[in-house]
């Protein structure tokens, strides 16, 4: 028979993972690909819980057996292994608490970005990026036609589930002020996008951020915002940022802000984390200089030491200023 008259569905098993995509954006993909109807179909089919980026090992082994795939390629684009504290974003160690959505089955996107390839970024899982650079909107959570949030549901990640499945590619994201990209694009740079290398290297070159890895400098960043954004319950923390995490790519913008002039905007930030509280001198001084310095003390050896000696220096002019005033 001539090949014309074969039909032309592919049957090929086997989809190769996109590099830019999270681990289940892949599962979605091949269990759309097989025409399973569902996600979760294949999801148990290869013993997985619920959909995760941090497979349990066993797990992983079954879903390669199933897409005909090395493990490899499937760990090189998921969040490493089930870890409390760490998640492994494109080889670099992230914390948890920014990589982690309100409830695991929430998602954020870029329309256009999906209607280019039809892939879910990793990168939108970042709390710290709330905006896409590549097309300067602002990433929805939210389907336009239901308005309930954009979920990790039925077998196709293009679409909502309501009524007539819209396409995401054809709303019209909200434009991002352009005065924020700039962060967030460095951001993308420094987890490995090559299109914003540039941007990524002005921000590496700031002193402060010398000996730091990318995923660390996003995170200062992210901490350093949020406290200008006036957050009021916890100091220099990237976890619960409740409503503000709508806001991250302002967040970000300001963080940046906060270290040029180094250091002395740092100090400002830091006095301002100071006065929140009515607590003693040295109370304020534990929890808001306390709290850079119990980051830093988490970093790999040789990171952030440019940060510690300048939070260092700020305590002993503190100390300086008191016993002078006394
Ligand atoms: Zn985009
Ligand atoms: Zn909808």
């Amino acid at each position: 028979m001539p090949a014309k008259d074969f039909p032309r569905i592919s049957t090929a098993l086997t989809l190769d993972p996109h590099p830019e995509e999270n681990l289940v954006s892949y599962i979605f993909r091949l269990a759309n690909h097989r025409r399973l109807g569902s996600a979760r179909m294949l999801l148990f089919a290869c013993k997985f819980d619920t959909f995760t980026n941090q497979p349990r090992p066993e797990w992983m082994a079954g879903l390669a057996k199933t897409a005909c795939i090395d493990e490899k390629d499937l760990w090189a684009i998921s969040y490493g292994q089930p870890d409390r504290k760490w998640a492994t974003f494109r080889g670099q160690p992230v914390s948890q608490s920014v990589i982690e959505r309100r409830g695991a089955a929430e998602r954020r996107i870029c329309p256009t970005c999906i209607g280019e390839i039809p892939v879910h970024r990793a990168i939108w899982d970042l709390r710290y990026v709330a905006i896409c650079p590549v097309h300067r909107v602002v990433l929805m959570d939210a389907c336009l036609a239901c308005g309930k949030p954009i979920r990790w549901l039925g077998g196709d990640l293009t679409r909502c589930v309501c009524a007539g499945k819209p396409e995401f590619s054809s709303f019209v994201a909200e434009d991002a002020a352009p005065e924020d990209i700039g962060a967030t694009a460095a951001v993308y740079g420094l987890m490995g996008d090559p299109r914003f290398q540039a941007e990524a290297d002005q921000v590496r070159a700031l002193t402060p951020f010398r000996d730091l890895a990318g995923a660390n400098i996003a995170e200062f960043l992210y901490r350093l915002g949020l406290e200008r954004m006036g957050r009021l319950n916890k100091y220099f923390s990237s976890e619960n940022p409740g409503e503000l995490v709508w806001e991250a790519h302002v967040a970000m913008r300001r963080g940046l802000k906060a270290v040029t002039p180094w250091p002395s905007a740092f100090h400002r930030v830091i006095d301002k984390m100071r006065l929140r509280s009515d607590v003693l001198p040295g109370k304020s001084m534990r929890m808001a200089a306390g709290a850079v310095e119990r980051w830093q003390a988490g970093l790999p050896e040789g990171q952030g030491t440019e940060i510690l000696r300048v939070v260092q220096e700020y305590r002993v002019v503190d100390r300086e200023r008191q016993t002078g005033d006394g």
